[in-house]
């Protein structure tokens, strides 16, 4: 098995901005496994705060050698050698792992999300996200997120009521918070949730910081609200420890590593009696699609990744009523710009 890459740089529409950063590009490794004649892609999406870039990629990647890989060949078996070379690189051992299902999705002639038994009936609805900025601007975003059918915010800030008051000014669809560790009083926080239920938000990620297990858990026990793990949960060793902080999780397959791992975390999840929302970072279609694969699975989906962006290099997934459209095509269904199948 025959593995390239190449860095790409992926562009924000707008500049995005949470609590705790704000950014206009995303540095990304775009990769290929070749084999017998078919070709895999796959991405890493190296967001700063989760610590990986070109470089550490670059010297993950020189330690990898899939030249002893046979077939029948195994996801299993190539995330024990992947994790073996070193624990981290969540990011690019993701990018692999993708290419490695959208290889052995095109050799076994079958679409990814069969690789996973999903049904392309049972897609959630994916919501759009609009990053922390003025109200003026939240309008602007809110009016272009027309056609999607949940919006998504980041709240963090001390203007959280007034944001939610302009959205709600243009739109009233469902909407879904994300806070990624910015509130600190258990209190106030949990007034703010009431007050965000009855604005018709139903679900809100990360209210406290990772580590006040304790805050959490004190939160999810009074909220009326589903309350989402996001920073707190990365890969499948997190899940169980979600249990009794959380009601859910965000799995992101740039955290479980890839496709593989996500899959055995919403799995396990579920055996815990926990939710799942998929969710994405700043990605191409290639990671989206990976990620739509698995939606089917999961209670929610935040896919918004290829819509934020300026540049993707591929063609955006096919997008109707507020949903991807899965389709037959063997592995991840990716297309290039000019629609021609990859
Ligand atoms: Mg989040």
């Amino acid at each position: 098995m025959k593995l390239t890459y190449q860095p790409y740089q992926l562009e924000l529409k707008h500049p995005f901005t949470i609590a705790k950063f704000s950014r206009t590009a995303t540095p990304l490794l775009l990769l290929q496994l070749e084999y017998e004649g078919f070709t895999g892609y796959g991405e890493a999406s190296m967001v700063p705060y989760m610590g990986e870039n070109l470089e550490t990629a670059t010297a993950f990647l020189k330690k990898v050698d899939l030249s002893f890989f046979y077939q029948p060949f195994s996801a299993k078996r190539l995330m024990a050698y992947l994790d073996d070379l070193a624990p981290g690189n969540p990011n690019i051992k993701a990018a692999i792992d993708i290419a490695f299902h959208d290889l052995i999705g095109k050799m076994e002639q079958k679409p990814c999300y069969q690789l996973f038994g999903a049904n392309p009936d049972l897609m959630p609805v994916t919501s759009f996200t609009l990053g922390l900025d003025t109200p003026e601007m939240i309008v602007k975003k809110a009016q272009e997120a027309a056609g999607f059918k949940v919006i998504k915010i980041k709240l963090g800030k001390d203007n959280d009521e007034e944001i939610i008051r302009a959205i709600r000014s243009v739109t009233q669809v469902p909407l879904y918070v994300d806070a990624n560790q910015g509130w600190t009083d258990r209190q106030q926080s949990l007034d703010k949730i009431c007050w965000l239920h009855e604005q018709g938000v139903e679900l809100i990620e990360q209210p406290m910081d990772k580590n006040d297990v304790e805050g959490n858990a004190w939160l999810t026990e009074r909220s009326p609200v589903a309350i989402i793990g996001d920073e707190a949960v990365q890969r499948f060793a997190d899940v169980e420890k979600a249990k009794g902080v959380y009601h859910g999780i965000n799995v992101k397959l740039m955290k479980s590593a890839g496709m593989f791992e996500g899959h055995r975390m919403l799995i396990k999840a579920k055996e815990l009696g926990l939710k799942v929302l998929i969710g994405c970072m700043s990605e191409t279609s290639c990671a989206t699609l990976a990620a739509a694969a698995l939606a089917p699975l999961c209670d929610w989906a935040d896919l918004d990744g290829p819509f934020l962006t300026k540049n993707n290099p591929y063609q955006n997934p096919e997008f109707v009523n507020g949903k991807y459209m899965l389709k037959e095509a063997f592995g991840l269904g990716l297309k290039s710009v000019d629609g021609s199948p990859l």
